[in-house]
């Protein structure tokens, strides 16, 4: 795959950090491509090679406006790899941004029904898709495997975090790929908190143990799932959050996207007024991208954010 753009960190400077006496930091990685974005970059990276070395087409899933999606195809064009995407939904979702984008970088689009959809991680189904489009490469949902947490493990490698350091590090969690790999290459001393975007119960961290230990690591301590701060569910966006994004952009120059990392920034910001950070922390919060998928969102942001009058935790 291509090579990513300069990484860079971000400071955050804030009266509210200064009061709470921690230095906060955005690594921005948003900043590897404007679509391949963020920790998809890292994710795809093992299966697209591995695809190339088969010359076979990669075949995953996802919903309308998954980021995973938009970026697997993006990803395959410009590495003459073909991509199959199976599509939650009814097919008149293919004329929306993210899967016309899809289209037009040769992705097959294959729309499947709520229930069908549910069978996406059985073998016997994928074994089925596979062999209807010419054994493709059958990439989990979101993209998260072993290999793709051996792969963004090297997120620490990276010599913006190298130079900064981490006390407490956090990052958003759809399927639990990234923080899998962030919890992988923990230095000794470091904590990772996770920030699922979704309900979802005790069995996210089960699943992100058990990825762990697919991956070969099977001690990992210092880390934990924040699993209250999905205000609502996915993509569920609210006009404090939608209010949050417009200031935080404004006034930092650093844009979020409303399922993602406005959650992210928010859980964190909370974690702050709960007492649950140390005086003194290094905190690094990880930009994972997304921003093209803010398309989809526009019109009901602005009109939200300029909905609310409360004081912003920012
Ligand atoms: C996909 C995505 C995530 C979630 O990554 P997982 O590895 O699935 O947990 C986080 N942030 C952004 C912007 C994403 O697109």
């Amino acid at each position: 795959m291509f090579e990513p753009a300069k990484i860079v960190m971000q400071p955050l400077s804030s009266r509210l950090y200064d009061r709470f006496g921690v230095d906060v930091s955005v690594l921005r990685l948003d900043g590897i491509h404007p679509l391949v974005s963020g920790n998809k970059w890292f994710k795809l990276r093992p299966a697209l090679e591995q695809a190339r070395k088969l010359r076979c087409p990669i075949l995953s899933f996802g919903g309308a406006w998954s980021n995973h999606i938009h970026a697997l195809a993006y990803a395959g064009f410009q590495s003459g790899v073909e991509t199959v995407g199976i599509i939650r939904g009814e097919p008149e979702y293919a004329a929306n941004a993210m899967l016309s984008d899809a289209r037009r970088w040769g992705m097959r689009l294959q729309f499947v029904d709520r229930k069908t959809y549910r069978f996406r991680d059985c073998a016997h189904y994928q074994h089925q898709l596979s062999l209807e489009h010419g054994n493709a490469l059958v990439v989990p949902e979101g993209g998260t495997t072993p290999s793709a947490v051996h792969s963004v493990s090297e997120i620490w490698q990276l010599p913006a975090m190298r130079e900064q350091g981490a006390d407490l590090l956090l990052t958003a969690v759809g399927s639990g790929g990234t923080l899998a790999g962030l919890v992988a290459a923990k230095p000794e001393g470091s904590r990772v908190l996770g920030v699922p975007v979704l309900k979802c119960g005790p069995e996210m961290l089960s699943r992100i143990n058990a990825l762990l230990l697919r991956a070969g690591y099977a001690d990992s301590s210092g880390w934990e799932l924040l699993e209250d701060a999905h205000r609502g569910g996915y993509a569920r966006l609210d006009a404090e959050l939608a209010a949050m994004i417009k200031h935080v952009d404004e006034v930092y120059r650093l844009p979020l996207d409303p399922v993602y990392t406005a959650k992210l920034l928010m859980a964190f910001n909370r974690l702050l007024f709960e007492g649950r950070v140390v005086a003194g922390s290094k905190v690094v919060l990880v930009h994972t991208g997304g921003l093209q998928g803010v398309r989809g969102h526009q019109a009901r942001l602005s009109m939200l954010a300029s909905a609310f009058s409360g004081p912003l935790v920012v």
